[in-house]
């Protein structure tokens, strides 16, 4: 993988999330490449070749975070913080170092155990949160859509261990690609873990955009007989499959007592 400096820009950018104001992304780019991820259409590099980081991330970002108030940075919306290269260079730890020097907290989304190394500045840091994203049940089909992340259970065994280490953790669902990810299942496997659970599923608006292409590619050489059962449920959020689903979260939901957040 290249890692090159990217031109000047802003580190700090306004976050979309409910009570959340900035975001922080220690990368631009994201090697993960996953084939379903939005982000790739506006990628300024090619993510299977060349990422870019900041020429001095803790001079830059500490100038930037001078200006406001201590508060919690989301990091993970745009790119991975945790992607492979970050054990070689370390910028989301010196991202995490700068915020705890001067009280800032975060909450991070990754599909990545990494996030374990920094267990020690997550703990002492004013109520930092970690999530995990997953949608694969079994390893073998996650490899064909996103085959540059780790195995589903490491990502849960890294909850375990921040959990137990007393951070606020959580899992993302996302995408449910129909009759591909077992939800339920998906549950099972994460409610002993994640205080809380989000749920999205696979949705795509351009049948001639890269990521419904890139989809079918995958489906074509694997699976061939699922493209006619997915294609309409993925392009409609009105299909039965959702609803159906839906449905049947909201009862194990109400049954389980479970931090579910259901967007489907
Ligand atoms: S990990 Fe997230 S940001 Fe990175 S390629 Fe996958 S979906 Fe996109």
């Amino acid at each position: 993988m290249k890692v090159s400096v990217c031109s000047s820009r802003p580190i700090l950018s306004p976050c979309g999330l409910k009570d959340i104001k900035y975001q922080v992304d220690p990368y631009v780019g994201c090697e993960h490449y996953c084939y379903y991820c939005y982000a790739l259409a506006q990628a300024e590099t090619d993510w299977s070749k060349e990422i870019l980081i900041y020429n001095d991330i803790v001079d830059q970002l500490s100038k930037e975070i001078d200006k406001i108030p201590p508060q919690t940075i989301y990091m993970g919306y745009q790119t991975d913080p945790y992607q492979p290269c970050e054990e070689e260079y370390r910028q989301t730890r010196k991202v995490l170092e700068l915020f705890k020097k001067y009280d800032f907290s975060a909450s991070i989304l990754t599909k990545s155990d990494l996030v374990v190394r920094d267990i020690e500045i997550l703990k002492e840091m004013n109520d930092a949160s970690i999530s995990v994203s997953v949608a694969f049940n079994d390893n073998q089909t996650r490899r064909l859509f996103e085959s540059k992340t780790i195995d589903t259970e490491k990502r849960i065994e890294a909850l375990n261990t921040l959990k137990k280490a007393g951070v606020r953790t959580g899992a993302l669902l996302c995408p449910i690609i129909p009759y591909i990810t077992d939800t339920i299942q998906m549950i099972d496997m994460l409610e002993s873990y994640a205080d809380i659970i989000w749920i999205y599923g696979l949705s795509i608006n351009d049948r001639s955009g890269q990521n419904w292409l890139k989809i079918q590619k995958i489906l074509s050489s694997h699976n061939p007989d699922l493209i006619e059962q997915i294609e309409p449920v993925i392009f409609s959020k009105d299909h039965s499959y959702w609803s159906e689903l839906r449905e049947h979260l909201e009862i194990l939901r109400k049954d389980r007592k479970l931090n579910l957040h259901i967007h489907i």
